[in-house]
């Protein structure tokens, strides 16, 4: 792949400070039923001047559930990409926004819960898509068995309850008569365990944090981070062309240990992009750190 030189490249004039951008006054679409717009809809209007609308109709439920009622097929990309193309179908404005989160282990410390959050921008009329994603410790997903509420006290504290809802199913059994969701009261979460853990073969209930963005403050204030990230960079523009959503768009690895100076693992560029033309432009990363710590060196900490 091929860099142009950054110096080759100047802003354009159009591209100044009193210059309302590409989306001042527009209406973006977002495809949510679980209240993303609260945190959404201010990021874009301070950053680009536009409002943000959920239309009526769409079931996102329909795309999978955190519950598991609904499987969700496909990558989470994949997830965001056909809800956010509902939203211009149902609207029938040409921008939309969509997020999808994923919640699991760590990849890289499975004992440690982390949460995915991707989001997608769409505008039909330029025929671009811009996507921001966060990979985060920052979550509060778990779950625990239980026959009664007052065996899991430690889970409770560690799941932020009661300001963080919980889900309360059955162990081990599909029965949807028993499955509750958004619970934030202890008393309907001791009514809700005793029924589930009677349904169980088990005798047991399975309690997990509910992870729908309206019922879980963390993911809400994680969602709001990534949603003025994605702001900001669509009020940012191509060099080139003048394009919305220049941004980093891929990585160099190679950042070299500061005792040998081999290249190790760690990014050592950034490498932007535009969503609508080929220019790529290649930078130091962000954070301006020159070189890695020796022990993240593949030689002097094998
Ligand atoms: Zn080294
Ligand atoms: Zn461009």
């Amino acid at each position: 792949m091929q860099f142009r030189r950054e110096t080759r490249l100047r802003s354009r004039p159009g591209a100044m400070k009193d210059n309302p951008g590409p989306y001042h006054k527009r209406i973006v679409a977002l495809a949510t039923k679980h209240q993303k717009d609260r945190v959404m809809a201010p990021a874009f209007r301070r950053f680009l001047g536009a409002s943000v609308i959920v239309p009526n109709g769409i079931d996102t439920d329909s795309f999978g559930t955190f519950s598991g009622e609904i499987e969700r097929v496909g990558t989470a990309l994949d997830v965001v990409r056909r809800k956010a193309r509902l939203a211009v179908e149902v609207s029938g404005h040409p921008l939309a926004l969509a997020s999808e989160g994923s919640f699991g282990p760590d990849p890289a410390c499975p004992f440690f819960p982390c949460g995915m959050e991707v989001i997608v921008f769409i505008d039909d009329e330029r025929k671009i898509e811009v996507v921001e994603s966060d990979l985060t410790e920052e979550t509060n997903f778990s779950s625990t068995t239980a026959a009664s509420a007052r065996e899991m006290q430690d889970f409770l504290e560690h799941a932020r309850f009661p300001s963080h809802r919980l889900v309360v199913a059955p162990e081990n059994e599909i029965a949807p008569g028993l499955l509750k969701k958004g619970i934030g009261r202890y008393s309907e979460l001791e009514k809700a365990v005793q029924a589930a853990a009677r349904g169980s073969s088990t005798g047991k209930a399975l309690i997990a944090t509910d992870m729908r963005a309206h019922m879980n403050p963390t993911r809400m204030a994680g969602l709001e981070k990534l949603a003025e990230k994605l702001a900001r960079r669509l009020a940012s523009l191509c060099p080139a062309c003048g394009a919305p959503g220049w941004g980093v768009v891929d990585a160099v690895k190679g950042l070299p240990c500061e005792s040998c100076g081999a290249q190790t693992e760690l990014v050592a560029r950034d490498i932007y992009g535009c969503a609508s033309c080929a220019t790529r432009l290649s930078k130091p990363r962000g954070d301006g750190q020159k070189f890695a710590s020796a022990c993240r060196c593949p030689h002097c900490n094998p």
